[in-house]
């Protein structure tokens, strides 16, 4: 499995952007804090600040591995 970036909006200005997942186990992500238990271990939260020079607001991503992970393999 390879690890491919994502692509997201900035919920403030719709800028998008494009985000690397921290490691292939951490394949999904939230831009609010996922649902306690609909995950596996942690969640490694990573900041960004949005690239559009009017907005600049910074967006906090959640990664995580989701509960179905295993069953996808
Ligand atoms: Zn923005």
């Amino acid at each position: 499995m390879t690890i491919s970036k994502i692509v997201l909006e900035c919920p403030y200005c719709s800028q998008i952007h494009e985000a690397e997942p921290p490691d292939e186990f951490h394949s999904a992500y939230s831009i609010e804090k996922p649902i306690p238990r609909s995950y596996h271990g942690e969640v490694v939260k990573k900041k960004h600040r949005c690239r559009n020079p009017e907005c600049e607001k910074q967006i906090t991503i959640y990664w995580y591995a989701p509960l179905d992970y295993f069953n996808r393999m």
